[in-house]
């Protein structure tokens, strides 16, 4: 990480989950930080414990021990500025796609007409202006990344969190959400932290951090 504040920084991060008298232990020990601009790729196979530590960079989930910290997305009640990108479906399905991107900006509390308008050149951004009345289901699964995308970038966030984006899209599809997502970021001046068990698409970023079994085994300074 360079510069001043980081956008999130994690302190001996431990994150335990209990089942009844179970306990797994999903992060050990894990300090990171994340600057301005950065574009990061969280590698690691399935069970490492991606998912949980973006969920805790997100704010989304608390630490068991540690600290999670936002220095620079400070905000009264919760870190501000932080969009997320989901491995799965995550539209809303009884709204069409302008209104899924317009989401955000209404809850935001933009009227109506600013928040579509809005919307609808994120929906450019991402190529999908032409889809916007339609339905969730009627698109095919990289549409709708390319529009959760969108979602994302409307609120003009300064962290952007993708977890897995394209774990469930074929190559071509995948190769284009992460363009679009790092495209995204590079124009809006947004730090991007993307997780993948794919190398191919960690190859995309210049700072790789790998996960093993609930650590941060390697690249995190
Ligand atoms: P990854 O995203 O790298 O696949 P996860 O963060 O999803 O890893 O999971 C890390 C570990 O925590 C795994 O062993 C997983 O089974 C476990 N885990 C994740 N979420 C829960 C949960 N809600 N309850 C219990 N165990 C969980
Ligand atoms: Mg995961």
């Amino acid at each position: 990480m360079t510069g001043a504040s980081p956008l999130v920084r994690c302190d001996a991060v431990r994150r335990v989950y209990r089942a009844g008298a179970a306990e797994l232990v999903a992060l050990r020990d894990v300090g990171c930080a994340v600057g301005a601009r950065e574009l990061i790729a969280v590698t690691g196979p399935s069970g490492s414990g991606k998912s949980t530590l973006l969920h805790l960079l997100a704010g989304l989930d608390r630490p068991t021990a540690g600290s999670v910290c936002w220095p620079a997305l400070q905000h009264p009640l919760r870190p501000s500025g932080i969009a997320v990108v989901f491995q799965g479906p995550s539209l809303l399905a009884p709204l069409d796609v302008a209104e899924n991107v317009a989401l955000p900006l209404l809850l935001l509390g933009a009227d109506d007409r600013e928040a579509r308008e809005q919307a609808m050149r994120a929906l450019e951004r991402v190529d999908m202006a032409d889809l916007a009345g339609r339905l969730p289901e009627e698109l095919s699964g990289g549409q709708a990344q390319r529009v959760a995308v969108a979602r994302a970038l409307v609120s003009g966030p300064r962290l952007i969190l993708a977890d897995e984006p394209t774990g469930q899209l074929d190559q071509a599809s995948a190769g284009q959400v992460i363009d679009l997502l790092v495209e995204a970021a590079r124009s809006l001046g947004a730090a991007l932290v993307v997780s993948t068990h794919d190398a191919g698409v960690a190859g995309h970023f210049p700072v790789r951090w790998r996960m093993d079994h609930g650590s941060l085994v390697a690249g995190a300074a």
